[in-house]
């Protein structure tokens, strides 16, 4: 399907900002993400989210498992990462992965009614920021 334009990501009802990697404002998502996502929002438009993370270069990749990680970041990092819009070796990728965060109980509810139907990559991060990570990988689960 390929790289969404920013005419298409407007026309879904996403804002690029929203979705471009947090350090270098790079903005390149698959668009058959985009595409499952405003059905996942529509289904779920009664809750609330926001949209914590999507589009990661490979140097903000290695910051977010640096903060996670400390010094263990190189053993514990995700080189495939559904979110990656540029790998180790600085090829060119489209982020297939969306963060979600929202109220505790929204996304419990998430959790319940969509966790187990969703077709890709489903995780629940249970951390101090309860988050949700979606992608259109092929379906899996993970703790
Ligand atoms: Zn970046
Ligand atoms: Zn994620």
């Amino acid at each position: 399907m390929g790289r969404a334009t920013e005419e298409e990501i407007t026309l879904l009802g996403f804002d690029p900002k929203d979705l471009a990697c947090k350090c270098c404002g790079v903005c390149r998502v698959e668009l058959a993400l985009l595409q499952r996502m405003r059905c996942f929002f529509d289904f779920t438009r009664k809750l609330d989210f926001e949209i914590t993370s999507c589009c990661r270069c490979w140097d903000h990749h290695v910051e977010v498992y640096k903060r996670l990680y400390g010094a263990k970041w190189e053993t514990r990092i995700a080189k495939r990462s559904t979110h990656l819009i540029t790998d180790d070796q600085g090829n060119e990728l489209e982020s297939c992965a969306m963060d979600i965060t929202g109220l505790p109980l929204h996304l419990e509810a998430v959790d319940v009614v969509v966790g187990k139907v969703w077709l890709g990559g489903y995780h629940f991060y249970n951390g101090n920021t309860p988050s949700i990570h979606l992608d259109i990988n092929r379906k899996r689960r993970w703790r």
